[in-house]
């Protein structure tokens, strides 16, 4: 390897020149390194072998991203930030480059965050990139919030549009939501270069503009904002406040949605009960040993590498797991709250993958701003199977947490390797690279 870098670094017995981007950068390379390892350059080369040197033009790839195509191709490495991640898909889209495509869409849900997962939003649905898309559509969902006032949210295709804020799970208020679009319809005014006033608003949004639940705004707001505006058209206007007096009629309201979205108020708090036995442990590092039934020896398994920005505890966080020996469960680590002192109300549940219930807990934790995380275990252990699939689910109401990123797939300790494995349950949008549940309590059986 390091000698194929060699000759690619110093230019070293080249035979081919590839003149990229739109100022017509030239790198050499070689057929064969090209050839045995991308598809795509054997069908360009194989006809050309006799070219001294053979000339390939790309004028439509960036050339930082063909140099790390070309350091991927002869060193096996990318080495590539969120924003290169971005740019170097349509490259390794371009020479069909499986490894680099893998890594930039696994580096870019690692580093999904409120200010660029609008960005990756977009890049993934030029590229058609489903399981990435939906999981960055979850993440905003969850964000919304924090997303809806970004730039990047306001440079998005009407189509992301749609898809970010029809559905009921976003999670914020519909004047959050409506004056984030309004900033959208803005920012598309100013791409097609006419005045951003309500009509012009309206011509750009068509449609669109029925993603916003009316009927459910709050009436004042509407009054205020909206009565004399051009946004809404007469007849649209005089069937909201029908509706808002209530009278329905289904043919005038027909494209609005009545339904309220899903927010904060609508997560069932765990309800405490104060009889059972609750376990408070403020240092993450320090369990009592006669919380727990039976002589074991506590380990605690980690699966982020790293925390960054803030979790909001809203709706269930999930992660599966299954370790290659049998293990004791003893309950899962939670992250506390990244600001100040709050008092977590928490339900912790296990499953099989049958569904079945393993073991329950309900607590409080007191959190402090020493600690970032916390334990939450169970009443009892539960005997824990090599290669079943557990889900550990919980349900936090509290103010926001620490947020885990950088999750690994699989973690090694003593012996045992643990997988993670995503979780339907996990309305939150924790997963395996990010979110809630930063371990487990487990002892060796
Ligand atoms: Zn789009």
């Amino acid at each position: 390897m390091y000698t194929n870098m060699y000759m690619l670094t110093y230019e070293i017995a080249c035979d081919v020149v590839i003149i990229v981007g739109e100022h017509k950068i030239a790198m050499r390379a070689h057929k064969f390194m090209l050839m045995s390892r991308s598809f795509e350059f054997y069908k360009m080369l194989s006809n050309r072998l006799d070219d001294h040197p053979a000339v390939l033009h790309f004028p439509d790839v960036d050339p930082e991203d063909m140099r790390e195509v070309l350091s991927y191709l002869y060193g096996g490495r990318l080495n590539i930030d969120a924003n290169k991640a971005c740019s170097i898909l349509y490259a390794a889209k371009k020479f069909n480059l499986k490894g680099v495509i893998d890594e930039a869409l696994s580096y870019l849900q690692g580093e999904m965050y409120s200010e660029n997962v609008c960005r990756i939003l977009e890049v993934v649905h030029e590229h058609e990139e489903n399981t990435v898309y939906n999981r960055c559509l979850k993440f905003i969902h969850v964000n919304a919030v924090d997303v809806l006032t970004t730039r990047g949210f306001t440079e998005l295709c009407s189509t992301c549009v749609e898809n970010v804020m029809k559905p009921d799970n976003l999670r914020a208020d519909e004047i959050l939501i409506f004056e984030a679009l309004l900033r959208w319809a803005d920012a598309e005014c100013a791409r097609q270069k006419i005045q951003p006033d309500d009509k012009n608003r309206r011509t750009v949004l068509g449609d669109l503009v029925f993603v916003i639940r009316f009927p459910i705004m709050d009436i004042n707001y509407f009054t205020e904002r909206l009565s004399t505006s051009k946004l809404l058209t007469t007849d649209e206007k005089l069937s909201l406040y029908q509706y808002y007096h209530g009278k329905y009629n289904p043919m005038l309201l027909k494209h609005f949605n009545t339904n309220s979205r899903i927010s904060n108020h609508h997560i069932p708090v765990p309800a405490v009960d104060q009889n059972k036995k609750t376990f408070v442990e403020p240092n993450h590092m320090a369990v009592p040993n006669q919380t727990f039934s039976g002589d074991f020896s506590i380990q605690r398994l980690h699966r982020f590498d790293d925390t960054s920005g803030e979790w909001r505890n809203i709706g269930t966080d999930a992660i599966s797991f299954k370790c290659s020996k049998s293990i004791y469960l003893h309950g899962a680590i939670i992250f506390g709250p990244a600001r100040a002192e709050d008092t977590y109300k928490v339900a912790l549940s296990v499953t099989d993958d049958m569904k079945k219930l393993l073991g329950k807990n309900l607590l409080t934790i007191s959190t402090n701003v020493h600690h970032r995380s916390y334990d939450v275990t169970l009443p009892s252990a539960i005997r824990v199977q090599s290669n079943a699939v557990i889900t550990v689910e919980i349900l936090i109401s509290g103010g926001a947490s620490y947020r885990g990123v950088k999750g690994k797939d699989t973690v090694d300790v003593d012996g045992i390797q643990f997988v993670f494995i995503n979780s339907n349950r996990s309305s939150s949008g924790t997963d395996i690279t990010m979110g809630q549940i930063p371990g487990l309590l487990f002892s060796l059986v």
